[in-house]
Order: structure tokens, then C-alpha cells, then sequence
């Protein structure tokens, strides 16, 4: 081999971030294979109605510096869009009711907003109040959200905001969802037992920094006309790597200092190092016979499936919909959710969508429920509109549906996952040419698989400069 061969495994963003960061010196050949006959994974953007809509991940972090900087590289700030401004409405004991502000994933971040609210029962209110005295308790172990944050204000509003917001986005159980892997920056308020209702009140109120001369203010959360896929389709285009489709990895030989990759219709590439961002259980069936240890890491990994439930309205009918007409998205608590758990209102939300019809995107699956697996297309769309119907009021019947399925999509990363990761980086970087990346590893979400990416491609990089110097 003239120079040293890496070959990527898997064309998601992790996949595909690792290949172009890896690629762009050029003393490094490239190659990233991916199974499926598309780039992309996760994220697919798809044509509806006269649009393009997002069935997998719908909108990209741009408020994380490290994603802002990426799509910066990429040529792609100009043409960002911006979700319209608008909150979305959360199911509640009285009904619809809008986020209020300061609510995150991880709980309220300001208090006089939930309290006017009136979304918490007297009790919930009391009890969310005790937070500073509950704040003495320090966790250093790493603990279930759901049980950090009821511990520190109380089990309702656990219920109420942190399962509908951070358990949808990982389709999980936020009481088993690991504190360390999946809300990090609750770690040092958890170890410091300091208030963080007292910080909110003491905290000054922030106005957002001034952009850059000459530049425009970019979105928190954004796509662009042509959907996330042009994200995607960017990384690929300007990446050196060689990006191949339908190249199933079926298995990893050990030759010499080497790995040779062998695809499922028996070719084989040799390479220096194979880099892994594929889901858990590919990952581990690859890993299995050479390092154990790391196979291990992913069998603590479950999988959740879900579905996307896309439905159309003619505009007419939904026009005088107060919720459909003013709300971003609907969120449902797990325990007043039945068969979807929270939808987003393309048509309003995302400008950018003008279709002839009103369209809205639920999902569907949750770790414990298999609703993502057990309903037929037409069940899972039936279902979804006739809640929201009773959620919003609205009578008239969709005109339009499409299901788009994500069978054991969802990794759930449970407490000690951050100990697990570390001890399998240990035991691949003694077996040596083999790292992981991706979601099951280093946490779902773009900003976190861009991150994973791009952190594997900087370690395999420094790799090959000390082999080669020494
Ligand atoms: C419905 C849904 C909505 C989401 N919404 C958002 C959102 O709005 N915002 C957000 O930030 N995140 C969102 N996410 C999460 C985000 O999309 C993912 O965390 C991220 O895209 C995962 O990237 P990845 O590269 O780790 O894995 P994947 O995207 O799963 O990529 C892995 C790739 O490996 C390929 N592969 C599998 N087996 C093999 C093999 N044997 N050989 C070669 N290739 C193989 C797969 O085909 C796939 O392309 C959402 C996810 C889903 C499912």
C-alpha cells in the first residue's frame, strides 16, 4: 500500500464527519463503506406532498459551536433556515398547554415561568420548591435522570417536562437514561450539590452575544430548503474520502499489523485502521471474536424502535385550529401519551414547506412500549390522527399519511455507559487499528455524532503521525 489505508464503516454522520476530517490532509487513503444504497443514516429527507421533509432527524443544533463552525466549513450558513418562532404545546392535567420558557430537557432552568404557568398541581409546585434543600444530596456515581432530577424537584415535574422533552428525544425511559452519557452538564450541579433553582434566581438576566460583524445570527435550531439531507449530501461532496453505497460490512480479519474488511459479497480491502460508527449490534458482531470486551460495551446498549407518522391536511380544514395554526409541535408525557408521543407542525414550524397540504410529523416508540414494531402502517396513521383530533379539537380527517420506520434506532444509554465506553477504548487501543464511534457510544443527536466523528478522526490521525514518525 502506498499510504496508509483507513476505511470508515458506516455513512452516517458519524461515518461521514470521521471520512471527510480524516481525509482532508490527504496523507491518509479513505475509504467509507456503507450498507444501504443511500449516505446519510439517520438522517433521510424524503419527497412529500410537493416537499422535502425530514423522516429521520428533523432539525440540526446550530447553537453548538462545534456544529455552527461545521456547517460554517461546509458552505452551508448562507441558505440556513430557521424554525418560526413559536413554542410548542405540552398535554397536561388542563389540557394544552404552551412550554413554558426556560423549560429543557433536563427541567425547568427558570422557575417564574413554570410557576405562572399553572401546569404543576399545588403539591408539584411545593415540592419543586424544596430543590435547594434537596440540592445537599451529591451524587458522584452516575445515577438515572429521571431519578437526579426527581430527587431534586420532586417525581411531577420529572413527569411533566423532563419525560416529555429529553425522554422523546432518546425515546426513553429518563429514569434510566444515564445522567453522565445523556445530560452531562447536569454532572457537576449533581456532584457539587449546589442549587440550581438558587443559581436561576441569582443568575443575571443574559442578552444573546452580538454576531460577528458582517454576519447574520444563526438559528439555535435549523435545516435548510432541501432538508437535513443537504448537510449530509455536503459532507460527502467535499470530503476526499472514497464514499461507496451497498458495500455491506460483513467481517474483520486480522493480517499481520492489519485488518482486512470483508464485505458481504466477499471482496476485501485491507486497511491500517478500520474506523466502526455503525449501530450497536453490527458493531459488536464485527468485534466479537477479536476483543470481547469491546462487543460487551453494545450488549448494554438496548435499541428502541421507532416510527415517523407523516399526515396531511387540506389547509382549509385545519386553518381555524387554534393549536395547528399557533403551535410548533405537541409533547406528551409518557403517562398521558397512548400511541404517539410528541409531533412537530411541519407547515407552521418550517417556512420552507409550503405544500399545497397541511403537514404534521408524529413519532411514534418508547423504551417499554413495541408500538413502533406491532402497528401496520394504516393502524399507526388511523391511531395518530384520531389523537390528534382529541388532543386539538380538530375534526376533519388527514387526506394524506406516510409511515417511515426506524426498527431499534433509539440506542439507551444506561447509567455506568460512560465507564463502559472508556473501558472498550482501552481494550480496542491494546488490540490496536480498531476504534468506535457513533450514537450507541457517544450519544445520539448530530451534535453528538459530529463530535464522536470528529474526535475519532483527530485520535486516528495522531495514530498514523506516530507510526509513521517512529
Ligand atoms: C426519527 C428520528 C428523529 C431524530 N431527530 C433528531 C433531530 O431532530 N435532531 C438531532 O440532532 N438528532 C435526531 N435524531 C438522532 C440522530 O439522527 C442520530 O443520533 C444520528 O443521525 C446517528 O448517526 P450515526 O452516524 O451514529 O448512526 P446512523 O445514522 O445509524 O449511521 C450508521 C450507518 O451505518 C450503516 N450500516 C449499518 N450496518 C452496516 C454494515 N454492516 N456495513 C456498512 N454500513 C453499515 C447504516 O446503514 C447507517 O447508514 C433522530 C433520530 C431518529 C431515528
Amino acid at each position: 500500500m502506498a499510504s496508509r489505508r483507513v476505511v470508515v464503516v458506516g455513512a452516517g454522520i458519524t461515518g461521514l464527519v470521521a471520512a471527510r476530517e480524516l481525509g482532508r490532509d490527504g496523507s491518509l487513503e479513505v475509504i467509507c463503506l456503507e450498507a444501504s444504497d443511500r449516505i446519510g443514516g439517520q438522517v433521510h429527507t424524503v419527497p412529500a406532498e410537493g416537499a422535502l421533509v425530514d423522516v429521520g432527524a428533523e432539525a440540526i443544533h446550530l447553537g453548538a459551536p462545534h456544529i455552527a463552525a461545521l456547517a460554517d466549513e461546509l458552505g452551508l450558513t448562507q441558505s440556513v433556515l430557521g424554525a418560526t418562532p413559536g413554542s410548542s404545546v405540552l398535554a397536561t392535567r388542563k389540557g394544552l398547554r404552551p412550554l413554558p420558557a426556560g423549560v429543557g430537557p433536563t427541567g425547568p432552568t427558570k422557575i417564574w415561568p413554570v410557576l405562572k404557568s399553572g401546569i404543576l398541581s399545588p403539591a408539584g409546585l411545593v415540592r419543586a420548591g424544596l430543590e435547594p434543600l434537596m440540592a445537599r444530596k451529591r451524587f458522584t456515581e452516575d445515577l438515572g435522570v429521571g431519578d437526579f432530577t426527581a430527587r431534586r424537584f420532586g417525581r411531577e415535574v420529572t413527569d411533566t417536562f423532563v419525560d416529555p422533552l429529553l425522554g422523546n428525544l432518546h425515546g426513553g425511559d429518563v429514569h434510566q437514561l444515564s445522567l453522565q452519557a445523556t445530560a452531562a452538564q447536569l454532572v457537576p450541579t449533581a456532584a457539587n450539590g449546589r442549587s440550581m433553582l438558587l443559581k436561576t434566581l441569582k443568575r443575571p438576566a443574559t442578552t444573546p452575544a452580538a454576531p460577528k460583524p458582517g454576519k447574520a445570527p444563526l438559528p439555535m435550531f435549523a435545516s435548510w430548503p432541501t432538508g437535513l439531507g443537504t448537510f449530509t449530501e455536503a459532507l460527502a461532496a467535499q470530503s476526499k474520502a472514497t464514499i461507496r453505497t451497498k458495500a455491506p460490512v460483513e467481517a474483520l480479519e486480522r493480517i499481520g499489523q492489519q485488518w482486512r474488511v470483508v464485505l458481504a459479497d466477499g471482496e476485501a480491502i485491507d486497511a491500517d485502521h478500520v474506523l466502526l460508527t455503525t449501530p450497536g449490534p453490527v458493531s459488536s458482531g464485527l468485534l466479537r471474536e477479536h476483543c470481547p470486551a469491546a462487543a460487551a460495551l453494545y450488549d448494554q446498549v438496548p435499541l428502541v424502535s421507532v416510527a415517523t407518522v407523516l399526515l396531511g391536511w387540506r389547509r382549509e380544514d385545519v386553518a381555524d385550529n387554534p393549536t395547528l395554526r399557533d403551535a410548533n409541535g405537541i409533547l406528551l408525557p409518557s403517562n398521558r401519551a397512548r400511541t404517539f408521543k410528541a409531533a412537530t407542525n411541519l407547515t407552521r414550524k418550517w417556512p420552507h414547506l409550503e405544500t399545497p397540504l397541511h403537514l404534521l410529523r408524529a413519532s411514534v416508540g418508547r423504551d417499554g412500549n413495541t408500538l413502533a414494531d406491532d402497528l401496520t402502517d394504516e393502524q399507526l396513521a388511523a391511531r395518530v390522527a384520531a389523537e390528534i383530533g382529541e388532543l386539538t379539537g380538530l375534526l376533519a380527517a388527514p387526506v394524506f399519511s406516510a409511515v417511515h420506520r426506524w426498527p431499534h434506532s433509539m440506542p439507551q444509554l444506561r447509567p455506568g455507559h460512560k465507564a463502559r465506553v472508556a473501558a472498550a477504548r482501552q481494550a480496542l487501543q491494546e488490540l490496536g487499528g480498531i476504534s468506535i464511534a457513533g450514537s450507541a457510544v457517544d450519544g445520539l443527536g448530530i451534535s453528538s455524532t459530529v463530535k464522536s466523528g470528529q474526535q475519532a478522526a483527530r485520535e486516528i490521525l495522531t495514530t498514523a503521525k506516530d507510526t509513521q514518525a517512529s
